[in-house]
């Protein structure tokens, strides 16, 4: 019984990962006439998906396997196997296919659109599209039982986690944050004109190659390719993609996007063998997802002790640019903070700032409380009043996030800010146990760090949820003192 459910979960698995890399090729290398035809094979391919994963024998399977579980150590693989199946299957028994089809169509055709409405700054013909989006999104809700329209899609990313409680953790992070954004951009922002310039898109990319690879992105088990908007994708444990953006006169962006994708497919890449073709075979929500791109991208990637490693061979790569600028400017410039109007930009400081906009937009669009035709007037007004900035285009407002034209309203922002708490926790939990991790840094070294990760976090996939990776990991709930700590510790003084 077990192997029937395994063979059957390896089946899906397949088909998802096939849609997973004609999403890859989507957003790389596919000529713009292939758009239509794209989304249709998409939706065929989620279509079976969903239909096989929904069938009524899979159900049996899970209701026979029943007394095997109540058997099994609850810790073991396949207890988890069961278990997270069968939660997911009830999640999935709830959405028609037909449902599932119309949305696959509908994302497809909308990002394509956004993807040529952004750059033009076009908001009114993405409209109607977001419009529809909306309707998706709210319809995939009224599947599912809920206290806030926007809860069954939160949980879909980050399981366990409400409308209500994620509001909650903004609020108790925000309460601090305000402050200390106030009087870090109250002084005088740190120089960092020398990463505005010249940089040959090629020597970015063999650069930002030779960190990832050093941080232990395994290249035989992926590649790096470059698209609009940045991620990581796996069609197997054995294939872990990443991808990037280069902009040549800016130093910063490919580098810090790379290792950000990189730290997403380490998890990946670190998840045990065993579990492949199963629904275990992931990271566990997006949060813990976030928590290790941002603990690579930021509390290693941008720390003065990194920086002592590889400072010397960036100079090598730009001497004309960096030839000239001393490793503290080069480490204050990296972390220069300065209210902007772009999320993916932002520094570490107000990035949370940035999601909480979103955060509170999408639940007042689907609350009904806040139509998409005046989204571009709401996002100016809040990032006026919490950034005391606003953008003048919607290129730079509204329309910048891919996420709300490639999939629900609601549920996709969250996981940033619960990462970047999660980032800090999980690496105080990692430099308690490791002793000298600052130093193994500034060697270069990364294999305690990553070892640690992987015993903790990497190789049980989806085994436990979020809230019992982080008590397994640190011993504690999550928490927002350790982030507090970090941040206060690294701008404040
Ligand atoms: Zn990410």
């Amino acid at each position: 019984m077990l192997s029937e459910l395994k063979t059957l979960l390896a089946e899906v698995d397949d088909l998802r990962s096939s849609a997973s890399l004609l999403h890859w090729d989507q957003a790389t290398y596919m000529p713009s006439q292939g758009a239509s035809a794209r989304g249709r094979q998409l939706a065929t391919l989620s279509r079976l998906a969903h239909e096989k994963f929904t069938a009524p024998r899979l159900g049996e399977i899970l209701d026979e396997l029943e007394s095997l579980e109540n058997e099994l150590d609850p810790e073991s693989d396949d207890a988890a196997l069961i278990r997270v199946t069968r939660r997911q299957y009830q999640k999935a028994i709830r959405i028609p296919v037909a449902f599932e089809a119309k949305f696959s169509a509908h994302t497809a055709q909308i990002y394509e659109a956004w993807a040529k409405a952004r750059p033009a700054n076009d908001f009114a013909s993405i409209r109607p599209l977001l419009e529809k989006s909306l309707d998706f999104s709210r319809e995939l809700a009224q599947f599912f039982p809920y206290d806030h329209i926007a809860d069954p899609l939160i949980d879909f990313s980050d399981e366990g986690m409400k409308a209500e409680s994620v509001r909650a953790l903004f609020a108790a992070l925000r309460a601090d944050l305000v402050p200390l954004v106030e009087a870090v951009t109250a002084r005088t922002p740190a120089d960092d004109t020398f990463l505005r310039g010249h940089f040959a898109d090629e020597k970015q990319e063999a650069f930002a190659a030779q960190i990832v690879r050093a941080v232990g992105y395994d290249f035989e088990r992926g590649r790096m390719d470059r698209t609009h908007h940045p991620f990581m994708t796996k069609f197997s444990l054995g294939d872990v993609r990443i991808t990037t953006r280069a902009r040549a006169e800016d130093a910063t962006e490919l580098l810090f996007g790379a290792l950000h994708e990189a730290g997403h497919a380490l998890y990946e890449q670190g998840i045990a063998r065993n579990l492949e073709a199963t629904p275990l075979a992931t990271g566990t929500s997006s949060g813990v997802h976030e928590s290790q791109s941002r603990l690579w991208e930021n509390l290693v990637g941008r720390s003065r002790p990194f920086w002592e490693h590889f400072y010397p061979r960036l100079q090598e790569v730009f001497p004309s640019q960096f030839g000239a600028v001393s490793l503290e400017a080069f480490v204050a410039g990296i972390n220069r903070v300065s209210r902007s109007l772009i999320r993916t930009d932002a520094d570490e400081l107000t990035y949370n700032l940035h999601v909480m906009i979103r955060f509170d937009l999408e639940l007042e669009m689907l609350e009904g409380k806040l139509l998409v035709a005046d989204l571009p007037e709401a996002w100016r007004a809040r990032y006026q009043s919490d950034l005391g900035l606003a953008s003048e285009t919607e290129t730079n407002g509204a329309m910048q996030d891919v996420h709300w034209f490639s999939g629900t309203v609601g549920g996709a922002f969250q996981g940033y800010t619960i990462g970047n708490i999660l980032s800090a926790q999980f690496y105080a939990a990692a430099r308690r146990e490791i002793g000298d991790l600052e130093g193994q840094l500034r060697r270069g070294e990364f294999e305690a760090l990553r070892e640690w990760l992987t015993r903790n976090i990497y190789r049980h996939g989806s085994k436990f949820t979020a809230e019992e990776i982080v008590r397994r990991a640190t011993g504690e709930e999550l928490s927002t003192a350790p982030y507090l700590g970090y941040l206060r510790g690294k701008f404040a003084s």
